[in-house]
């Protein structure tokens, strides 16, 4: 029976675990993302402990990005253009494979939460679907045909453009490239932003949740229109208020004006656009399943 690692390498935690997965979680440790050198050798030092007990077939890294997901270049496994000091440019996945002597799978950590819903949780049985977090920024990624979608480099749906009403909503977004973007307008620092509070203290019925779900239902709509996913998995700290995900059901399905005369739309949208079923541990889980494709 083979055991696999698992990195959730995030922008301010790294989460690492030894396992199989969900039901087989050995170990598990998280700490803070400080320099690239210090954290690396951190997640090392744990699997290098692990390995003391017993050998892991291969680990899988599930990072925050710009990253490079291509094995056949130059620097795959390198985190690329991030804003997060220090780390543009980071070979992520070369240190952990010299040290530890295994195959290292690396993709970014949304294509790996969708990974994880894909075998274990809200996405079995499909084979094209879309995995969407929204938290500090807004990730998406999923399968098309069965595969992980790269590409050109790897999904960025975060920064769709989506309509925006200067009059409804003058506030000027977020996002450090371009403002208003999806992600400008509609993660968690945007709702901080234009309210002056966080997110998780307005009250359900503060007019910042229409508007929130306006902007989610408006993105979904053009992934929907685009990838005709089976299923949308959409989850992140912001999806947790649970008056959200109904209201951004009848947004998408008033946007789409009967236009897909699907009973997915039609009458099941709720089974439609669903919470992720593994929750806040697809990450890690899909850094391990990321793991168990190359090994
Ligand atoms: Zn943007």
């Amino acid at each position: 029976m083979s055991l696999w690692g698992g990195i959730e390498a995030g922008g301010t935690k790294f989460v690492c675990a030894v396992g199989t997965g969900p039901d087989d979680l050995r170990a598990e440790v998280r700490f803070s993302t400080t320099t690239p050198q210090e954290t690396l050798d951190r997640a090392i030092r744990f699997f290098q402990e692990q390995q003391g007990e017993e050998p892991l077939a291969a680990v899988g890294i599930a990072s925050f990005g710009p990253l490079d997901p291509n094995p056949d270049s130059p620097t795959f496994g390198y985190i690329t253009t991030t804003p997060k000091p220090g780390w543009a440019h980071t070979d992520v996945a070369g240190p952990i494979r010299r040290a530890l002597g295994v195959p290292v799978g690396f993709d970014t950590d949304v294509n790996a939460a969708a990974l994880a819903e894909y075998r274990w949780g809200a996405a079995r049985g499909l084979d094209t679907f879309i995995y969407l977090t929204v938290g500090t920024g807004i990730g998406g990624g999923g399968m098309v045909n069965g595969q992980l979608v790269h590409g050109l480099i790897h999904p960025e749906m975060g920064h769709i453009r989506i309509p925006h009403d200067w009059q409804r909503d003058p506030y000027a977004g977020s996002c450090p490239y371009h403002g208003d973007c999806f992600e400008g307008l509609a993660a968690g620092p945007a709702l901080e932003g234009r309210w002056g509070r966080r997110g998780e203290t307005l009250p359900a019925d503060h007019p910042a949740w229409q508007l929130e779900a306006e902007y989610l239902a408006l993105g979904l709509v053009n992934f929907i229109c685009t990838l005709s996913p089976q299923r949308i998995v959409i989850g992140g700290g912001v999806m947790q208020r649970p008056h959200l995900l109904p209201l951004v059901h009848r947004r998408v399905r008033e946007l789409l004006n009967g236009y897909l005369q699907v009973p997915s739309i039609l009458e099941h949208i709720d089974d439609y656009i669903v919470p992720p079923a593994l929750g806040d541990r697809a990450g890690v889980l899909g850094a391990i399943a990321l793991g168990q494709q190359v090994s």
